[in-house]
């Protein structure tokens, strides 16, 4: 069996081959696809491993003659969510060994994201020999500090994550903020590395503005405000519209406000949606705003790219792919001073930060910006040049296949009792 160059990324409830932007699905789809179709051109083999969530879904979806998503059937075909998936996940597991022995698959190394499917890294581990490198996504320790709501789940989800932190033979952290609160949250035990999220330097920023408005029909002299994101609390969108309707501009010149992203009512993500618009109607912003929905892939670039700015106002953010797509249009962001958006947004020279939930302190960023063409376009060129030498998804999958590499070799040195 040659395990060679053979990787499985492991995402249970974060299927890279859904359509992104509503109910949950958003920076981590995106992250593992590109993950994977990335270190496919690179030379591996990759296997993604997702739930299924409709019947009518294909089981294996090829990306590339090298990369595939594998779904597989674990609870009901429908959309579960995450906070209620754990009990499924012992399916999951015997479902993905399954797959193996069917296809006479070994994996050398695995890949997990998030923390359910951290947990079936760790329970493949006990049956097999593999080397488990994970990427958190999202930090329970973190999460639960900044929302009311504790979910029942929240103690297994804590233990999962110091466990996997304290035996997985590598973390990679996405920012230098989420590698200080696993340290200072979680353990102190365990091997970090940092390796950034990346975007397609290609697609965001091939659009110009001018192309971009007439194809959305928005007129030149308009000034437009972009959100795109899932419809989710944490996500802040709340703060935005209340920042717009305080910042100078509604009433004084043709500003819009477009929120991007979410399902059609009556989806999971549906009452925040139906709670924004009530919050847009009451500040007296109808008017002024649009909601275009979900957006593909191809869309996307013109929505950034018609932006003079885009505004990423979450509660908390481990990494934030919307600020440096946005980046790599060049436009400036606007962001709540938490987790990655520190990282990614330099204040003053590729956007600005602001206390996350302080509609005041982003009306008045949004005001700056604006009001400074000049200054707009400075701001929106230093962010792509960020962007181009730290962000590329090339330059990210590098990274992850010299680690999985390094990693392999270790196995190699260190080679386990176990077999499959
Ligand atoms: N996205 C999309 N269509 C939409 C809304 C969002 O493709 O209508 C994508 C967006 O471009 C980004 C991802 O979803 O790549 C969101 O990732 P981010 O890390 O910003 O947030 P998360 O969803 O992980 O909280």
């Amino acid at each position: 069996m040659n395990t060679d160059k053979r990787i499985a990324l492991i995402s249970v409830h974060g299927d890279p081959a859904i359509d992104i932007g509503k109910e949950e699905a958003g920076g981590q789809n995106v992250y593992v696809r590109q993950v994977g179709e990335a270190l496919a051109r690179q030379g591996w083999q990759v296997d993604m491993f997702t739930r299924k969530t409709k019947a009518t879904q294909s089981t294996i979806v090829q990306h590339s003659p090298n990369c595939r998503t594998i779904r597989l059937i674990a609870g009901e075909q429908d959309f579960i969510p995450r906070d209620k998936l754990f009990d499924y996940l012992p399916a999951f597991v015997s479902q993905l060994r399954q797959f193996q022995l069917e296809n006479n698959l070994q994996y050398s190394i695995v890949h997990t994201n998030y923390w359910l499917s951290a947990w079936v890294g760790m329970e493949l581990k006990k049956h097999q020999s593999l080397q488990q490198i994970h990427t958190y996504h999202s930090l329970g320790a973190v999460k639960y500090a900044s929302t009311e709501h504790i979910p029942p789940i929240a103690k297994t989800r804590l233990a999962v994550e110091k466990e996997c932190l304290e035996t997985a033979e590598c973390i990679v952290a996405t920012s230098p903020q989420e590698k200080e609160h696993m340290r200072k949250l979680v353990s102190l035990k365990g091997n970090i590395k940092m390796i950034p999220c990346g975007t397609d330097i290609q697609r965001f920023g091939s659009v110009s503005r001018s192309e971009a408005r007439l194809r959305l029909g928005i007129p030149r002299s308009s000034l437009v405000v972009l959100y795109v994101g899932r419809f989710d609390r944490r996500k802040g969108i709340e703060t935005l519209v209340r920042a717009v309707s305080r910042s100078i501009f509604p009433g004084l010149a043709d500003i819009r406000l477009v929120i991007a992203g979410g399902s059609r009512p009556g989806q999971s993500d549906g009452i925040e949606r139906a709670r924004i618009e009530t919050i847009v109607d009451e500040v007296g912003l109808r008017e002024y705003t649009t909601f275009p929905g979900q957006l593909d892939r191809d869309e996307l670039p013109y929505y950034y790219g018609a932006a003079n700015v885009c505004v990423v106002p979450s509660h908390y953010e481990p990494f934030g792919l919307v600020a440096i797509e946005a980046m790599a249009s060049r436009i400036p962001v606007i962001a709540s001073e938490v987790g990655g958006l520190k990282f990614t947004v330099v204040p003053e020279q590729t956007g600005l930060l602001c206390p996350p939930k302080d509609d005041l302190a982003f009306a008045t960023a949004i005001d700056r910006i604006l009001s400074s063409p000049t200054w707009e376009q400075e701001l929106g060129e230093a962010a792509r040049q960020r962007v181009e030498t730290m962000f590329s998804w090339q330059g990210v999958a590098q990274q992850l296949s010299k680690l999985y590499t390094s990693i392999a070799a270790e196995s190699i040195k260190q080679p386990s009792l176990l077999s499959a």
